[in-house]
């Protein structure tokens, strides 16, 4: 059983931080460095945000471990050995309860509480967050660290509660695990949840049927344990190389800076380097060249290369055909990185099923029926994927100045500045909001930077005794307009992705997190802090 830090109706404490993944574990930490009172309040009854969460068969990184790690403790970095290339699930999941434990944050997050409401009162400048216990906090500051793909999209196929078997969300996958020995197996949805998850239940399963909507790009892990060359040059460089991911495009080595032209690189030598970076696995392609990601030419010569890849793996040439991507420019969505995908599909035990031509019409108590058929099946697996970047903020109800919902504000698409606030919800922040790098980048590397900016911004307040920062309305405007500007000059927009709110029906169609780049990123939040917060108004209480 988790532990339970009591919190009294009426409590007041400095911070109040949703979310004890990645981001809250490190607020918690810098907010009490600086002698700072704070309360966490979390979902789930343990640490690990989307860790803690996603424990379908083969969840992993798909950055190199030790690049997705903090960077903030030399200490925690020297004494934290990871096993393999790429970790997995469990061992990130230790890593994230190790941290709670050695910085002895659990005392002040309240696990198993789900905050429902935060409400800002203008003339205290203060937030009266509540939670679905009952309780009530007043906090001068709120931080939203609530996670990107934290709020599962929920199956609504008709007929659904008639199906006989048992279902499962990759998003809430069972804490004691699933034995799928001797089942068919339906797994819908092919992004990166289910290529990781399909090869490992295939293995198990008597039959595995994949759903595929739209086929996904995925390039090999290669996977393996940890190489101790590799461990040895992180730890004499280790400095140097952490710099190098914060003032790089996504913060991850991998991606080595190119200004390689696909255009200009004759055919021959485009394949092989397409090859190496194939070989060295993981997003390496993303980086081959320069302008695969704005030139649609550019890019075919990379969606060819993969779709050459898919042809020589896949032995029938039907379903290497579907499953090859035509409809996007290659990197559009997000890259699946995997371990086995491709070779899965010439198991017997294994059958796509395409449903863009023949869709699901149903889920009934056998199985799943298609336009094309039915298939009988003891379980469904669901890889549908998140609402993502804005959907755990939506479902809270967080009102600003004026009685302001930010669901309202954001009806047409979510405005921020910086990613980091919201005009009109002053002394609230987010951690990876939309309007930044976030989803597009190596995840922790962009949270420690956020984590910095906002604890760096409340202790700058403090020590000029100011009580509130809000962005200003112009400052957004000018911010959000970047961010169009930005991604309109690349290919991603022509995806129907969920960096668009694409796979949310209803949801506006808004280019969400900041394309421009981790390190220029990183150096205009510098910039807008050193001018005094420069886009911001600050106040002192009762002078708003
Ligand atoms: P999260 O880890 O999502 O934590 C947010 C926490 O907030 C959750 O525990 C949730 O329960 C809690 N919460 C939300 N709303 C409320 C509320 N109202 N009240 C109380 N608690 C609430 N990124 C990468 O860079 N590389 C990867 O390889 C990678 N792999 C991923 C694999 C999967 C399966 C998924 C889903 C995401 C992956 N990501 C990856 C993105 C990943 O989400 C981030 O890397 C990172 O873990 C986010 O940390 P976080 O603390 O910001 O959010
Ligand atoms: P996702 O990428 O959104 O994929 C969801 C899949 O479900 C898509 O193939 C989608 O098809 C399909 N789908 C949704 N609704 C459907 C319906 N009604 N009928 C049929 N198919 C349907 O979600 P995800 O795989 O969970 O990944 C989300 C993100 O989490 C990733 O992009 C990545 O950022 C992160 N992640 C990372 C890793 C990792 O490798 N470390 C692993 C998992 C997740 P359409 O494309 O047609 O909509």
């Amino acid at each position: 059983m988790s532990d339970h830090a009591s919190t009294n109706a009426g409590a007041t404490v400095d911070v109040v931080v949703v979310g004890a993944g990645f981001s809250g574990l490190y607020l918690l930490h810098r907010l009490r460095g600086l002698g700072l009172t704070a309360r966490v309040f979390e979902a789930g009854d343990g640490v690990g945000g989307t860790w803690y969460w996603n424990r379908y068969p083969g969840a992993r990184v798909d950055i190199e471990s030790q690049e997705y790690s903090y960077s903030f403790s030399d200490d925690l970095q020297d004494e934290w050995q990871w096993t393999e290339r790429y970790a997995a699930q469990p061992e990130l999941l230790a890593y994230l309860n190790h941290v709670a434990d050695r910085f002895d944050l659990r005392p002040d997050i309240q696990f198993e509480t789900r905050v429902t409401a935060a409400v800002y009162d203008e003339p205290s400048a203060t937030w009266r967050v509540t939670t679905d216990r009952g309780e009530a906090v007043t906090a001068r500051f709120c931080v939203m660290a609530t996670g990107c793909l934290s709020s599962p999209n929920e199956p609504d196929f008709a007929g659904l509660e008639t199906f006989k078997g048992p279902t499962y969300h990759t998003g809430k996958w069972p804490h004691e695990g699933v034995d799928f020995t001797g089942q068919r197996v339906a797994v819908i949805g092919t992004g990166s949840s289910a290529i990781q998850s399909m090869p490992q239940i295939a293995a198990q399963a008597a039959h595995l049927y994949a759903f595929q909507r739209t086929p996904n790009y995925s390039v090999p892990a290669h996977n393996g344990p940890i190489d101790p060359a590799m461990v040895a040059d992180w730890k004499a460089n280790r400095a140097e190389y952490r710099q190098q991911e914060r003032m790089s495009a996504i913060g991850i080595l991998a991606i080595a800076p190119t200004e390689r032209l696909a255009l200009e690189t004759p055919p021959d030598e485009r394949q092989k380097i397409y090859e190496e970076k194939w070989a060295q696995g993981g997003f390496a392609i993303g980086g081959a060249f320069a302008d695969t990601g704005v030139n649609l030419e550019a890019n075919t010569t990379a969606a060819a290369f993969v779709a050459g890849k898919i042809a020589g793996i896949v032995k029938d040439p039907k379903v290497a055909a579907l499953l090859t991507p035509k409809d996007y420019p290659f990197g559009t969505k997000r890259l699946c990185v995997d371990t086995g995908y491709y070779e899965m599909f010439n198991r017997d035990n294994v059958t796509l099923v395409d449903v863009s031509t023949a869709p699901i019409e149903a889920i009934t108590g056998a199985g799943i029926r298609t336009a094309n058929g039915d298939y009988a099946v003891d379980s469904i697996v669901f890889a549908i994927g998140f609402d993502a970047m804005t959907g755990a903020l939506g479902k809270i109800d967080i009102r600003g100045r004026g009685g302001l919902a930010l669901k309202d504000k954001w009806a047409h698409g979510p405005r921020t500045y910086l990613g980091l606030m919201s005009a009109g919800f002053p002394n609230l922040f987010m951690v990876t909001g939309p309007g930044s790098p976030s989803v597009l980048s190596n995840m922790v590397v962009s949270i420690e930077q956020h984590v910095d900016w906002i604890t760096d911004c409340i202790d700058h307040l403090n020590g000029r005794q100011l009580s509130s920062i809000e962005a200003t309305a112009e400052a957004e405007d000018g911010w959000v307009a970047h961010v169009n500007e930005v991604a309109d000059s690349t290919l991603y927009p022509m995806a129907s992705s969920w960096y668009l709110g694409a796979n949310v029906p209803g949801k506006p169609r808004v280019f969400m997190p900041y394309v421009g780049g981790v390190g220029p990123y990183r150096e205009k939040c510098d910039e807008v802090a050193a001018k005094g917060y420069e886009g911001f108004a600050l106040a002192s209480a009762g002078r708003g």
